[in-house]
């Protein structure tokens, strides 16, 4: 036995073998330890190999679920290894032969299908990255969620892999192992850590991809789903493999891979999806997230459509503009909005019932989700029918409508109400679906009401009134007596007739030839009813797998429909508005808010949050946005009011209202955001040269068509190097990347910039002090802060009195010497900001020798003609040099 294991654990390297014996599965060698230390079970020993003892552990088959669930989540990959005939068989070949044993499957987090080990409102993507060289975008995406179908491909490239990784936000990565030593995505491999699974580069195969693609999709030729680069076919084709190889005999229903264009989405670098707490906080919980805040869908795949919507906003103001139709529409009518979420609401996941139907994986209650998913299709249907639609709301409906009645009608009228868990336990066929069956349980159930009366028959005869007739799965059916009372049974002519079974500490068990053969007719036509059921198990199955195509659509259009609901009731609940979205360079917000923020603060019951407007529009049609530089005290809520206005873009983008009074924005291309501080020193960064790190992607990425927030760049270094950065990275967003950007600091001296940086405004957060207390107004206005209040705060925050007192003294000491030699003087000896003569440093050579021409000119003696001339000339030179 243990050559077999090895020899299937060295076929299936890197992951933990599940290896069937009996009722468990068990681990040995390294597998054992690991899994052992893992799941905190007992690490026990079994036989010897080349002489030291062989560690074993083992999970019981009914509870592998649970086991898998945890391994999974630690980022493990399980190969469940079965018994592939029965033991009896096996010994057939010889006392000594090992039963024949197969790797049925490679359970991998990204290749989940079990409801247990799936978050309902997550998907759960398995990526593939390849790489095939040529061309700015030599980098391809494929994504697949096995458990909805979903299958998705994109074009990247190095530098914005992580990004658009990170919008995707798989379970699981895989590239070829040759490419995990890239130089250029090695980091990032790095930041991934146990999510890569490296694979055989011939998986990643960009010669053969077509032709694993067409195979599985049973197509002649990719033409029709779209123009794939190379690097993208590569990636499709080894996600489809990988998928072919884990899920071993069995297919998922994919749906055909479908191309996202890289421009169609709103950039979201990883710090800034990170910073600005999407979907999850810095600390990874959900709750604090905007999409927490945001979330009023009733259906798990709506939960999944509104999570992939708020990772990947839109650019093009159409297709947001239809998805606020959507919206709006159901705001308008909050009757019928109200019953379309009753009905949703009783929608189960009918993509995830239908893949493991798919992959023969799913028992009775699977096809009664999809039996319950197509009713209530056909009564949201009915709600809509009639209305005149907005776009996308249509579109649903057609596809509702487009469900074939006959498969509701023959689950209906098979399945019962009632149903078991598992298939091989039966019981799940209404009565009424089956002759056949009806007559096998009528039989079953007369038996049943036989063996009652033959225990009272037997309790009279011998006289035992506790006589019990029981059943369990060793013995079967047989007789219990107590020890006490057994004698009736064991002696005279009873003797032949109460054959002994069992003797219990206080009881003793016997059977009697009418039993058995009572018994053999129950199993008997217990034995056809699950055949016949099992049969009418598969005829549904097939016939609803021949539907998955229109499964999937009705399924995608309840979720679009749940996402437009909830997002209607939102609005309405929290006073949203619906933006103007369109192609200006805009970015004006009236009475903006924080959509997490101030719904924290009505939760706690504080005071309410402070709208605040925000403008960053040109300030003539055609011009470049521009920056609103903030000020204020610690705690005033600049951090606040920076993130809001970000999220406020992200909301509109991705077709929701947003909080606020009114919005007009041109489309935001790309977003940054560098806010807050953190270091990350297991990749050896520190704070500081992570805040450069993000900063120098911003000032190398944004284009004119950004939005930008910055939050205190410079704090985490020496004031004057913090301060130099700072006001180098104004200048280089106003005169460079033209950009829409906030900027928050503390540094003061950077408010004298206005002066020179005609598009850069002062605006300041608002305190009042009282009673030598500061009150935060948390109002915006313009104008620009003289303090920080910093000490203040720090007193609040419980600093010591003594260390209050001191620095107050110090800080007086300080302004009083920054008094009388300002930083901002600065402002009007420093040479504007040119960042175009900095890029190209004029060559020595060439530098001295106009240098020379220079000193040998005797300007005194020189007529303004010549005097031009030779300035003509010494440009003239310079240009050649
Ligand atoms: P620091 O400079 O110390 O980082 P900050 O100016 O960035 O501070 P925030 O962190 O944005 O301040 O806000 C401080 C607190 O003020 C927040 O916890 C928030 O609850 C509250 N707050 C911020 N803005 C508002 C607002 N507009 N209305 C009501 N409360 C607000």
């Amino acid at each position: 036995m243990m050559e077999q294991y090895i020899e299937i654990k060295a076929s299936n390297p890197g992951v933990l073998l599940f290896y069937r014996m009996g009722d468990f599965y068990e681990l040995f060698f390294e597998d054992a330890v690991e899994a052992s230390r893992a799941l905190g079970i007992t690490l026990t020993k079994r036989g010897q190999h080349l002489g030291q003892d062989i560690p074993m552990c083992g999970v019981p088959v009914h509870a592998a679920d649970d086991y898998l669930e945890k391994l999974i989540a630690l980022g493990f990959r399980v190969a469940v290894c079965e018994q592939m005939e029965d033991p009896a068989e096996a010994k057939k070949r010889g006392s000594k032969s090992v039963v024949r044993r197969d790797v049925v499957r490679l359970v991998t987090p990204g290749t989940l299908t079990e409801e247990k080990l799936l978050s309902p409102a997550d998907s759960n993507y398995l990526l593939a990255l390849a790489r095939v060289r040529g061309g700015d975008q030599d980098l391809g995406l494929a994504w697949i969620d096995i458990s909805t179908g979903v299958f998705r491909v994109a074009e990247s490239n190095a530098t914005r892999v992580l990004a658009d990784i990170f919008r995707i936000d798989p379970r699981e990565v895989i590239v070829a192992d040759t490419l995990m030593q890239d130089g250029e995505l090695k980091p990032v491999f790095d930041i991934l850590g146990r999510l890569v699974a490296p694979q055989p580069a011939v998986l990643f195969d960009s010669a053969s991809a077509e032709g694993r693609l067409t195979r599985y999709f049973s197509v002649k030729t990719l033409e029709g789903f779209g123009n794939f680069s190379r690097a993208e076919l590569a990636a499709a084709s080894a996600a489809v493999a990988y998928v072919e190889k884990t899920q071993v005999s069995e297919r998922p229903p994919l749906s055909l891979p479908e191309r996202q264009a890289t421009s169609s989405t709103l950039f979201i670098d990883a710090a800034t999806r990170a910073n600005l707490e999407l979907v999850r906080t810095l600390s990874g919980q959900r709750d604090g997230s905007l999409l927490k805040a945001m979330d009023r869908t009733v259906t798990g795949g709506g939960a999944r459509l509104l999570f992939e919507r708020l990772m990947s906003p839109l650019t093009e103001p159409g297709p947001i503009a239809e998805r606020q139709d959507a919206l709006a529409w159901l705001l308008s009518d909050s009757f019928l909005n109200e019953n379309l979420r009753s009905l949703l609401k009783r929608a189960p996941d009918m993509p995830r019932a239908l893949s493991r139907l798919a992959l023969d994986r799913a028992g009775p209650r699977d096809l009664a989700a999809i039996r319950q998913g197509l009713s209530v299709s056909a009564e949201v249907a009915g709600l809509l029918r009639g209305a005149v639609l907005p776009d996308e709301l249509h579109r649903a409906f057609t596809d509702l409508e487009c469900l074939p009645p006959a498969l509701d009608h023959l689950l209906s009228s098979m399945l019962a109400d009632e149903l078991p868990l598992l298939k091989r336990d039966g019981g799940f066929l209404r009565e009424g679906a089956d002759d056949g069956l009806d007559e096998a349980r009528a039989l079953r159930d007369q038996s049943r009401r036989v063996i009652a009366g033959l225990q009272l028959q037997y309790a009279e005869e011998t006289g035992v009134k506790s006589l019990k007739i029981k059943h369990n799965n060793v013995l079967g059916y047989f007789i219990e007596v107590t020890a006490s009372n057994a004698g009736p049974l064991t002696e005279g002519e009873a003797k032949a007739r109460f054959i002994h079974r069992q003797s219990m500490a206080n009881a003793m068990r016997f059977t009697t030839t009418e039993l058995a053969d009572l018994e053999s007719r129950i199993a008997n036509a217990a034995g056809e009813a699950l055949t016949i059921e099992l049969a009418a198990f598969e005829r549904m199955r097939l016939a609803v797998v021949a539907e998955a195509e229109a499964i999937k659509k009705a399924a995608r259009a309840l979720a679009v429909i749940d996402v437009a609901s909830g997002l209607a009731v939102l609005a309405e609940e929290q006073g949203y508005c619906r933006p103007l979205v369109d192609d200006s360079r805009m970015f004006s917000i009236v009475a903006g808010r924080h959509p997490v923020v101030e719904q924290a603060l009505r939760r706690q019951a504080e005071s309410p949050f402070i709208a605040n407007d925000c403008s960053l529009s040109p300030s003539s049609p055609g011009g470049h946005g521009a920056i609103w530089m903030l000020t204020g005290p610690n705690m005033g809520g600049k951090s606040t009011f920076l993130r809001q206005n970000a999220l406020i873009a992200i909301m509109a983008q991705m077709g929701s209202f947003v909080p606020a009074g009114s919005a007009h924005i041109g489309v935001v291309d790309r977003l940054f955001s560098r806010v807050g501080a953190s270091d990350d020193l297991a990749r050896g960064r520190s704070t500081f040269m992570v805040e450069m790190v993000e900063t120098a992607a911003i000032l190398n990425q944004a284009s004119d068509r950004s939005l930008v927030i910055l939050d205190e760049i410079g704090r985490g270094t020496a004031t004057f190097d913090g301060l130099s950065i700072a006001w180098a990275t104004v200048e280089h967003l106003h005169e460079v990347n033209r950009c829409r950007a906030l900027f928050a600091t503390h540094f003061h001296e950077l408010t004298a910039l206005s002066e020179k940086l005609a598009r850069l405004a002062n605006v300041t957060m608002r305190v009042k002090e009282w009673q030598g207390e500061v009150v935060f107004l948390h109002e915006v206005g313009p104008g620009a802060a003289d303090r920080s209040y910093g000490i203040q705060v720090a007193r609040l925050a419980g600093l010591p009195p003594a260390v209050v007192a001191r620095a107050r003294d110090v800080l007086t000491m300080l302004e009083d010497a920054d008094r009388k030699n300002p930083a901002t003087q600065l402002i009007d000896d420093l040479p504007l900001f040119q960042a175009s003569q900095r890029r190209e440093p004029v060559a020595s050579a060439a530098a001295s020798a106009v240098e020379e021409a220079l000193r040998g000119l005797d300007i005194d003696d020189m007529t303004p003609k010549q005097a031009l001339d030779a300035l003509y000339d010494l440009k003239k030179r310079l240009g050649k040099g």
